[in-house]
């Protein structure tokens, strides 16, 4: 195989692929290797990089970079979800992510804070909070969708969302003082 062609090159190929791979900037070739964002062709089969990276096209599985989110807040990347109100943090962490998503809302939708009300403590957008694990899938108009997926899925990143509050506290808090089911 091409590895054991051109080790010169492989010299240079994996920490350039680590490098790309941590700046979302590398590409995957159709014969399904994945290769640095500066290589215009293949390292294993030497074809050239397509104008349209495979990256972009529908239905590919892929780990949201920077230039997928709408910011970064607290080193944590924010997007919102439709027209809803609705957004997304990338951290499995609930404090981390009350932390992000505050700040998005704040910086970027001018709110008092996440709640959109000063009155409310903040913590009590814990309620509207969901961890757990999403994969991020290409969308035909270039944007993506998270559906949620198991923590062991392949590609599977830890998100945290945030459901528009502007709804009564939802199920099961609402039910928080009534009859224990358990
Ligand atoms: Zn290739």
């Amino acid at each position: 195989m091409a590895l054991d062609e051109d080790p010169t090159s492989t010299a240079t190929y994996w920490p350039s692929l680590a490098a790309s791979q941590v700046a979302g900037t590398y590409w995957r070739c159709v014969c399904r290797e994945f290769n640095p964002g500066d290589y215009d062709t293949c390292h294993f089969c030497q074809r050239p990089q397509p104008d349209t990276q495979p990256m972009q096209r529908p239905g590919t599985v892929f780990t949201p970079t920077p230039d997928d989110m709408e910011g970064a807040y607290g080193g944590v990347l924010v997007a919102s979800l439709g027209d809803d109100g609705d957004a997304i943090a990338l951290t499995g962490a609930k404090h981390t992510a009350l932390e992000a998503l505050d700040g998005y809302y704040r910086t970027v939708c001018r709110q008092p804070n996440l709640l959109d009300d000063a009155t409310r403590p903040l913590t009590d957008a814990y309620y509207f909070l969901d961890s757990g694990h999403a994969v991020f899938t290409r969308t035909g108009d270039g944007g993506w969708e998270a559906v949620p997926a198991a923590e062991d899925t392949v590609e599977a990143v830890a998100v945290t969302w945030f459901r528009n509050p502007s709804g009564p506290v939802p199920e099961p808090y609402a039910r928080q003082d009534g009859p224990h089911l358990w």
